[in-house]
């Protein structure tokens, strides 16, 4: 296929169930993608130039009318909803999550292009009254220039939408770093942008194999072309590359890991407090970042939660292949983050935590829905971001304590209570040290409201009106009259 921003995409399918994806751009970048029958994907990245095709892209770009690139955004909305079983079914297989919920994903992704093409036209500057005379003064929004944007793989189409449908709105170019154990679904989301229009060099997309990742990392921090990095992944990793972004003063936005705690108080509704703790802990199989970590539950309910929460997990959660109908529990996305929770689980058991239910590995990358009890803080299970099926229950006293005990830890995405107390629940919102907090309601994440952490998990919001900002610059002009 030779497209017509001057792209030419090769799919070869071979006997065996291989296929082979060979992209290489107009810019001179080759990339190769090799998926194998067994699952197993393979990426090299020949050359990589890309952000100067972006670099090349952008002054076409930021001099587009804000309508005109507003009608990109929505037609690229449009073509991910017209696409959505299509690349729902790859992002599926290529990351293991329920049909449904990748289905729902794309939908996500969509909703950011929605929100960004409205929000791209309310770019708004001031008029700040001058204290001399003989001066007026007034602030304008322009587009930072080219942004690097790393991406993981627990939403593989979602975390890409919600950085490339800002960048575009503020007016930058980007080169997109996907996940390597999720390109294919990247590439979806690159052919969807480019059928809604997105002109050549705009949105580039440079998948490549963990062993290249550093290489690749620290080539885009390096480079003087990129003037924005924005990246959603392991606090280490962020870490790393934040270091890097030193010597070229990038703007830097970061999602990083979270800790989140999950408390229910005495006067909570236990029936809404399971359901969420449910939701919370068990969408996309606990690998998300803002998943309950650690549940705490005061002792005056906790033997009557953990009952109904064990009926919840023995009724609802159902583990197996993404495609297959009824499945709400996926695999473990690869062996090594299936080998850390393992050990995360072993770990805890053997230090006192007791195994109600689960600690099983059922095969391949599948893992047992599991529920641990009379968790202590010293536990891994309460130290470390478990990115799994598993939930850590501890019991607390007082609400001081829990409120101390939820903060004990360097991250601070997102935190959530359930208290039908009004006092309470004024006084926990405002002393969780997170970013976002739900208030009996499990589920933050929304295209309308900011996303982003305190502490180690993060700088910058992502989403919201605030999402733009990261992609822009506040410039002052002052005027002699
Ligand atoms: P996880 O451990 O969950 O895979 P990572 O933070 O390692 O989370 O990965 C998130 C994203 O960051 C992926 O796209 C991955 O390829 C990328 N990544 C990992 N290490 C680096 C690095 N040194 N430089 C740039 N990107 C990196």
């Amino acid at each position: 296929v030779v497209t017509r921003a001057g792209v030419v995409t090769v799919v070869v399918v071979t006997g065996a169930g291989v296929v082979t994806v060979v992209v290489v751009t107009g810019a001179g970048v080759v990339t190769v993608v090799v998926v194998t029958g067994a699952g197993v994907v393979t990426v090299v990245v020949v050359t990589v130039v890309v952000e100067k095709a972006a670099a090349a892209a952008y002054e076409g770009w930021r001099r587009l009318g804000v309508k005109e690139r507003a009608a990109i955004l929505f037609k690229v909305r449009d073509c991910l909803l017209q696409e959505k079983e299509t690349i729902a079914i790859i992002l599926s297989r290529e990351n293991g999550k329920p049909l449904g919920e990748a289905t729902g994903e794309v939908g996500f992704a969509a909703s950011f292009f929605e929100w960004f093409a409205e929000e791209s036209r309310r770019q708004y500057g001031d008029t700040i009254p001058s204290p001399a005379p003989s001066k007026r003064l007034i602030t304008v929004r322009q587009p930072v220039g080219v942004a690097a944007l790393i991406t993981p793989w627990n939403f593989p189409i979602g975390m890409i939408a919600r950085k490339v449908a800002a960048a575009l709105a503020a007016g930058c170019t980007c080169v997109v770093k996907p996940a390597e154990d999720t390109p294919l679904t990247a590439l979806l989301f690159a052919k969807a942008c480019e059928r809604a229009g997105v002109p050549a060099g705009v949105l580039n997309v440079v998948p490549c194999s963990r062993e290249r990742v550093q290489e690749v990392g620290a080539a885009l921090c390096a480079s003087p072309s990129v003037q924005v990095l924005s990246f959603t992944g392991s606090t280490a990793v962020g870490k790393w590359l934040y270091s890097r972004c030193g010597p070229t003063v990038k703007k830097l936005a970061l999602e990083l890991g979270g800790d989140a705690p999950f408390i229910v108080f005495p006067s909570a509704d236990l029936t809404r407090a399971v359901e969420g703790a449910m939701a919370s802990k068990f969408r996309n199989t606990g690998q998300t970042c803002v998943s309950a970590n650690r549940i705490f539950v005061h002792e005056s309910i906790h033997d009557e939660f953990v009952s109904r929460f064990v009926s919840a997990m023995d009724d609802e959660l159902k583990v197996g292949s993404g495609l297959q109908k009824g499945i709400n529990q996926g695999p473990i996305i690869n062996q090594r983050q299936f080998d850390r929770l393992v050990k995360i689980v072993n770990d805890s058991v053997s230090t006192g935590a007791k195994m109600v239910r689960g600690g099983l590995s059922l095969g391949g990358l599948f893992y047992a829905p599991t529920l641990l009890t009379g968790v202590t803080m010293d536990m891994p299970v309460a130290t470390e971001e478990i990115f799994g099926p598993v939930a850590a229950i501890i019991p607390f006293q007082k609400e001081e304590e829990v409120i101390r005990l939820a903060n004990t830890t360097d991250k601070g995405l997102a935190g959530y209570f359930y208290s039908n107390d009004v006092s309470q629940v004024w006084r926990v919102a405002e002393a969780l040290e997170v970013g976002m907090v739900g208030v009996n309601e499990p589920m933050v994440s929304t295209c309308e409201a900011p996303f982003g952490g305190f502490k180690q998990s993060g700088v910058g919001k992502e989403g919201s009106r605030h999402g733009l900002d990261e992609f822009s610059h506040l410039k002052y002009i002052c005027f002699g009259i």
